[in-house]
């Protein structure tokens, strides 16, 4: 490496992201020395991005350092939790600094968004390989996976499908169309939904993060919980950049099961339903209701009355395609 592993860190990572008094100790020492709101939870998430499985070999550094970070704090919003401190470990082929400065640039425009410190990390040489651990704090209970219950109808927020179309425009699968910036956007600069989850906490019986593809993961949600869910086919948000590049079967689909999306999809009680459409109002707040919990498990997308099969519900990085 031209640049030493002290100088690299120095240069760009000792003062990325926000400065934060709860930072007692940063990068520099053996280890960060945190101090966590007096009566606080600390929460805790981490996320690993592998070149060639979680983004495309050459992708942009500005996106993989926005998106290691964004995935991370994706899973903080969906425990309804506030992120406060980042640990990096990067693993890299050679220490090129136009690589760097893009990556960490990346990763300090999200992190100042979102008022997190990176208060350290490990650098290595190897295969392009980041994991971020976040860290974050929840004043009572978080949101959980297993708290929905029959009968709790079932949102997810913004639109899904965009990213899985923007991979597939990003790889060059698919020829350009009106909105295809906008869609490899979505997949390039996910926008982790750090406050609609903290809201959620006051509403919500269950949240998940959608990662892995709608499907699949309202299933998990459903699972968690003990029951299935019902979604409605017709009522699936789609955005009009993913109907002109998909068309509307395909974009149907993608929004079922494409990845990456890194929206939030949640239960909502019958009791609390009314007031989280008038105190949070979802054209504002960019969520839409689309099914159901239920109590025969599985999942279950019924289109005109008819239960529509799917080839696959999302990703599973060992069988594939579930
Ligand atoms: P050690 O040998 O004790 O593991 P390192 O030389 O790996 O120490 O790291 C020195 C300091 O730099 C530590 O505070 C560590 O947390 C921090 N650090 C190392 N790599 C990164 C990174 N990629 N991002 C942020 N902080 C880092
Ligand atoms: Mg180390």
């Amino acid at each position: 490496m031209s640049l030493s592993e002290f100088d690299l860190i120095e240069r760009y990572f000792r003062h990325c992201g926000v400065k934060r008094e709860d930072v007692c100790l940063g990068v520099g020492d053996d280890a960060a020395v945190l101090e966590c709101p007096p009566g606080q939870r600390l929460v805790a998430a981490m996320d690993t991005l592998v070149d060639g499985v979680h983004f495309p070999h050459g992708a942009p550094p500005t996106s993989i350092g926005h998106r290691a970070l964004a995935v991370n704090l994706s899973d903080l919003a969906a425990m309804g939790a506030r992120a406060a401190w980042a640990l990096l470990a990067l693993t890299l082929p050679e220490a090129q600094e136009s690589w760097l400065a893009q990556f960490a640039a990346g990763f300090a425009g999200l992190a100042r968004r979102h008022n997190v410190a990176l208060v350290g990390g490990d650098t290595t040489r190897g295969p392009l390989c980041v994991t971020v651990q976040i860290l974050g704090h929840v004043q009572g209970s978080a949101m959980l996976r297993s708290g929905g219950r029959p009968g709790d109808a079932l949102f997810v927020s913004g639109t899904p499908g965009d990213a899985a179309a923007g991979l597939a425009l990003e790889q060059g699968r698919w020829p350009a169309s009106p909105g295809s910036r906008y869609l490899r956007e979505r997949f390039l600069f996910p926008t982790p939904r750090m406050e609609l989850g903290e809201r959620l906490r006051e509403y919500a019986s269950a949240c998940i993060d959608v990662s892995d593809g709608l499907l699949g993961d309202a299933g998990k949600l459903a699972a968690a919980s003990g029951c299935g869910a019902q979604i409605c086919y017709a009522d699936l948000p789609l955005s009009q950049p993913l109907l002109w590049a998909a068309g509307a079967e395909r974009a149907h689909e993608l929004a079922l099961t494409g990845g990456d999306d890194y929206e939030l999809c949640f239960s909502v009680g019958p009791g609390q339903i009314d007031r989280l459409l008038a105190q949070m109002p979802p054209q504002r707040w960019g969520y839409t209701r689309i099914g159901t919990l239920r109590e025969a498990p599985g999942v279950d997308v019924v289109r005109e009355g008819a239960v529509v099969a799917f080839a696959h519900s999302g990703y599973d990085h060992f069988s594939g395609p579930a």
